[in-house]
């Protein structure tokens, strides 16, 4: 075996041919070079064996204990089933447990001799256990003593035999073969020395079977920071032609709707945010080279104004525009809002969703052709091909994270000259992140609330609590106002998640008799959905029981309350969605957050901080330092395909900023790059995506 990426995984010492279909069919690990690049996900130190005295509390860490089985005992019938194997570290004993392959299991353990095992004890009815431990003699695991990377698995690798000790043992054959001379280098020289980066071999070998802990940080860090690297170059690559090729629109007329509206039909003055904001969409759009911008700001501070506005500089400069919203229920509301503020300057605005009907859906085809609609608001049916403008000078997009980067590409090819686009989120991200999720957009941030807003009061109550709360509820009702009562969906069970939503329904009718409740759920028909929708907008319904589908933008400022239940089921950024729901009137309003009595403290400390404060920026900095950034990683990662194995966009963001700053500075001296570096480059970009730069062509 010579070649890095030829499929020969059989001849790799341990593996043969019917592993290694094992390993394509289940981790696509199909080269010497996938197996390389298939790294540990986690280590563990196997660097000393603990005594069972020295555990504490109720459950350890995963940790090994050196000893011998005194004697074997099997319990249970039939699936309960298990073999309990008493183990002693010569001091005192534990129990190990086994639910599955009993036979094999108490075959091949011969008791007095001495073993090590790997595994998580806990602490059951008083005795330390520890179930299906990883087994090996003493010396087999003295061999393997240090930082062990865990790898991972599926089941079914799993239940064919293929442990973690033998992918360990796999992987090791492989690093001693002599294909790993075939790795070179990924880098260019001049930059893995300036940066003082682990050379690449160096690198691999760490992440598999690292000297120590120092060792394996460098490794993580070069290779972090070489898939940061190139999914810049790519990035930079790609943005520098489109913005080297594509001149956008140039917008330089204030004109008359823009200016009557702002004088006539505006209800309020615009915060000094949002002026600043259009001002700076205005000078984007006027400098002849296409807007791509996102606009963040918190729930609440008014983004679909300025949304508007900014149509208004596209249709007094005679052009369409269109605004995209994730969900069905947030385009009709945005149409409603638009249309509230673009009739009486006599502007056309429609609505296409996937529920439009064929025969409005064709007059929209043929009035966006004929120019006659000014304004096209929509869920994603707005991306169809058969959807054409005859001249779209720009794109809104709100909330932006459920739309990926490829469904934006297709706006763009919409028309010739390609729209200004405009994204909108209420999960702020920072800066670099940004950049590198939509290429190369600028940021513009709302940091300020329309005046006059009363913050939301946000409790944390119990299951024990729910006579106060519902005692809460029937006075706001009672004053006029409107409440919210919000379902978790439970991932994975749409059953489930409707089952506890009509199980609210129910209770919620019975307690508030006296009140009009409707509901809403994602897997109803949407004609069913507007109704429900209608009649809390049109405040018939005092009480909505929804799940999540309200998270994001729908608009009654009536509501004062917000009931979440089962609200540890929720991320940080989600509740503050929901949050935003209420609040939207003078009315002071309340946000409630229902949990089960028996939440632990680390839940608790976590929704404390809905409590604490109402800025959406601190609740999603404080997500992000509790729990890593889970959320957004989904958000940032959903949409793209970034494909990143080694690094977080989210968590590694001073290697990012370093990455792109070494890409840009590439990109703006491709003179200097020598045509060895080049190969190596171009080497990696078209093994990563399957594109390469002509180095001497840029200038
Ligand atoms: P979001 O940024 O969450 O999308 P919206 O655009 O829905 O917020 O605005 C929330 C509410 O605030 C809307 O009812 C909107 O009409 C109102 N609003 C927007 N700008 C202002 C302003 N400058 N003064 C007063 N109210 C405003
Ligand atoms: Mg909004």
């Amino acid at each position: 075996m010579t070649d890095l990426d030829s499929e020969n995984l059989k001849f790799i010492k341990g593996v043969g041919e019917a592993r290694a279909k094992l390993l394509a069919s289940e981790l696509d690990i199909r080269t010497p070079r996938d197996l390389l690049y298939h790294f540990p996900t986690r280590h563990v130190d196997r660097s000393r064996f603990y005594a069972i005295s020295e555990f504490q509390g109720t459950e350890m860490p995963q940790l090994q204990v050196r000893g011998t089985f005194a004697r074997f005992v099997t319990e249970g019938e039939g699936a309960r089933k298990r073999l309990i194997g008493l183990f002693t570290d010569g001091h005192r004993t534990m129990e190990v447990v086994w639910f599955a392959g009993l036979p094999r299991i108490q075959s091949s353990i011969v008791p007095g001799k001495e073993y090590v095992l790997f595994g998580r004890p806990a602490l059951y009815r008083n005795v330390w256990q520890m179930s299906h431990p990883e087994i090996d003699t003493y010396d087999a695991a003295r061999f393997r003593e240090g930082l062990r990377g865990i790898y991972p698995l599926t089941d079914t690798l799993r239940k064919r035999g293929f442990t973690q000790t033998l992918m360990q043992r796999v992987t090791a054959s492989l690093l001693e073969s002599p294909v790993m001379a075939r790795l070179g280098e990924s880098l260019p020289a001049e930059m893995t020395e300036r940066l003082h980066l682990m050379p690449l071999t160096q690198a691999v070998r760490a992440m598999h079977c690292p000297a120590n802990v120092a060792d394996l940080q460098r490794a993580k860090e070069r290779l972090k920071f070489e898939e940061l690297f190139y999914l810049e170059l790519n990035i930079l690559r790609f943005a520098r032609r489109r913005s080297m090729k594509t001149q956008g629109r140039v917008l330089g007329r204030i004109g008359p709707r823009f200016n009557e509206f702002y004088e006539n039909v505006l209800p309020f003055s615009l915060t000094g945010a949002q002026k600043r904001v259009l001002r700076e969409i205005r000078d984007d759009m006027r400098r002849g080279r296409q807007m791509n911008r996102l606009l963040q700001g918190d729930v609440g501070s008014g983004k679909t104004l300025v949304a508007f506005m900014s149509m208004l500089m596209a249709t007094d400069n005679g052009l369409q525009a269109a605004l995209m919203a994730p969900t069905e229920i947030l385009a009709r509301q945005h149409a409603e809002t638009l249309e509230a503020w673009a009739k009486p300057i006599g502007l056309n605005v429609r609505l296409l969703t996937g529920s439009t009907r064929t025969g409005e859906r064709r007059k929209i085809h043929a009035g966006l052709l004929d120019g006659s609609i000014d304004i096209l608001v929509g869920t994603h049916a707005l991306i169809e091909d058969t959807v054409e403008f005859r001249n779209l000078g720009l794109v809104v997009i709100d909330e932006q994270h459920r739309f990926g980067v490829a469904q934006r590409a297709r706006m763009w090819s919409k028309s010739a000259v390609p729209p200004h686009v405009l994204v909108m989120t209420a999960t702020p991200i920072p800066r670099t992140l940004a950049m590198t999720v939509y290429g190369d957009l600028e940021v513009s941030v709302i940091d300020e609330l329309p005046p006059g807003r009363k913050p939301v009061e946000t409790w944390l109550r119990y299951d024990d609590n729910r006579m106060e709360v519902d005692r809460h509820i029937v006075r706001e009702l009672l004053a006029g106002r409107q409440a919210y009562i919000v379902y978790p969906l439970i991932s994975e069970n749409k059953k489930l998640s409707l089952k506890s939503l009509e199980d609210g329904l129910k209770r919620t009718r019975e307690t508030f008799p006296q009140f009009e409740v409707c509901y809403v759920h994602g897997q109803m028909k949407s004609a069913e959905k507007e109704h429900q929708m209608d009649l809390f907008v049109g405040g018939k319904a005092r009480i909505m029981v929804a799940t999540t589908v309200i998270e994001v933008g729908v608009n009654v400022p009536n509501a004062s309350v917000m009931v979440i239940e089962n609200a540890e089921r929720f991320g940080l950024s989600q509740l503050h969605q929901l949050r935003g729901r209420v609040g939207r009137g003078a009315d002071k309003s309340y946000c409630i957050l229902m949990t089960k009595h028996n939440i632990g403290g680390d839940t608790r400390k976590r929704l404390g901080i809905m409590t604490q404060t109402t800025d959406g920026f601190l609740v999603s900095e404080a997500d992000m330092k509790l729990r890593g950034p889970g959320d957004i990683e989904g958000t940032v990662q959903s949409g793209t395909a970034f494909n990143l194995h080694v690094a977080s966009l989210t968590k590694d963001g001073q290697i990012l900023e370093v990455a792109r700053n070494e890409a840009m500075r590439l990109l703006a001296a491709p003179r200097s790059v020598s045509s060895g570096d080049a190969a190596i480059l171009n080497g990696e970009l078209l093994r990563r995506f399957a594109k390469t730069v002509d180095w001497s062509q840029i200038s």
